[in-house]
């Protein structure tokens, strides 16, 4: 897995661009900065002077701690109970959710003898986290009342369910909603920072970003959205040839034998399969580039091995290398490509690239 520092701050300038100056840059680097690798990213990333990064765990945030990061560290989805004292230790904002984590943060933060940050979510349909944005006038004033504690609510959010979609309908009313509760909400005075926008948000509705984006899926070269701009392409996928094998009409491979030579073929096997993540819905579906000519993948992908059709292309050998994702000559095979034949999204298939696959930096703009 070929990875570009230079695309990946390309993106980020792109996001920050679009919602102008002032506004937080909070990068989720969660998942391992989508599987891409949370250091590299970060140590990539910090030219940008993000505001700070965005995770899902508790664990997660640790791990930025680990790095050295001490820039704020926001934990996006909610907070197991067991999580929060470790969570306060190590001064990250945790997501409320419920006035249950408000009031499991207050006791761990007294345990720890240090303040409890936290970000309040408002649901505004997404319905997986968040105080539900219709019942505004009731929590609000049991959060209020809690901040006589130990703890500082120090920012508000909400998450889009559908700003990947052309159509803002759903998006504006989920703006118009958490408008709704906050007008209901005394919020505290001094620094606080208001966030709504993921990738898609940001490059469509830059004016619902409010005081800060959290990107993730742009940033990493996945595309946000319908009609969104396509982002540089950050991460490419190659392996080697293994081996090559001219094979008689009627020999079949693979697990299954779901694929036989229709006459005199040339095979390679190379040495990738789902084990390192490449999904086994592109068997006999997906392509891969080898010399610039884009050939197509036969029989089943074994978890170490996947075999193409190099028929068509002369002078195939052993130790050549192929790409399943990226370019390769004048072709290429985007990450879109990949994703709509394994019928999932590029967030999937970024994050399920296995450890086995070594990540290869380049800092291609110096
Ligand atoms: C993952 C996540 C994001 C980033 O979304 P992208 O679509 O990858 O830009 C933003 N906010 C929250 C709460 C998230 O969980």
């Amino acid at each position: 897995m070929e990875v570009s520092a230079g695309a990946l701050r390309r993106n980020a300038r792109t996001i920050r661009q679009r919602v102008g100056e002032g506004v937080a840059f909070i990068p989720m680097v969660k998942a391992d900065a989508y599987g891409l690798g949370m250091a590299r990213t970060v140590a990539a990333l910090e030219g940008e002077e993000p505001w700070g990064y965005g995770v899902a765990t508790m664990e997660e945030g640790l791990d930025l701690r680990k790095l050295g990061v001490d820039r704020p560290v926001l934990v996006c989805s909610p907070t197991p109970p067991g999580s929060y004292r470790a969570a306060v230790e190590a001064d990250l904002i945790v997501s409320l959710s419920d006035l249950g984590g408000a009031q499991a943060l207050t006791r761990a933060a007294g345990e720890v003898g240090r303040r409890g940050r936290f970000h309040l979510e408002v649901d505004t349909g997404m319905g997986r986290a968040g105080f539900d944005w219709r019942t505004a006038g009731e929590w609000g004033p049991k959060i209020e009342a809690l901040l006589d504690g130990p703890v500082r609510w120090e920012g508000c959010f909400t998450h889009f369910h559908s700003a990947d979609v052309a159509d803002e309908t759903s998006v504006s009313e989920q703006w118009a909603r958490l408008g709704a509760a906050l007008e209901s909400l005394a919020l505290p005075s001094g620094e606080f920072l208001l966030h709504t926008c993921n990738s898609a948000c940001a490059l469509r509705r830059p004016d619902f970003a409010a005081g800060g984006v959290r990107p993730g899926i742009y940033l990493y070269g996945g595309v946000a959205g319908e009609g969104l701009p396509p982002p540089a392409p950050v991460a490419a996928l190659r392996a080697r040839v293994s081996l090559v094998r001219e094979v008689p009409a009627g020999t079949t491979v693979g697990y299954g034998a779901t694929y036989a030579a229709s006459k005199r073929e040339t095979w390679a096997t190379v040495g990738i399969g789902y084990g390192d993540g490449l999904p086994r819905l592109l068997s006999n579906r997906g392509h891969a580039l080898v010399k610039g000519v884009r050939v197509p993948v036969v029989g089943r992908i074994s978890m170490d091995v996947t075999v193409v059709d190099v028929t068509r292309v002369p002078g195939v050998a052993a130790g050549d290398v192929v790409t399943l994702v990226g370019k390769g000559g004048e072709e290429e095979i985007t990450l879109e490509e990949v994703a709509g034949h394994a019928r999932t999204i590029d967030y999937e298939i970024l994050t399920g690239l296995t450890r086995r696959l070594p990540r290869i930096w380049r800092d291609d703009d110096g």
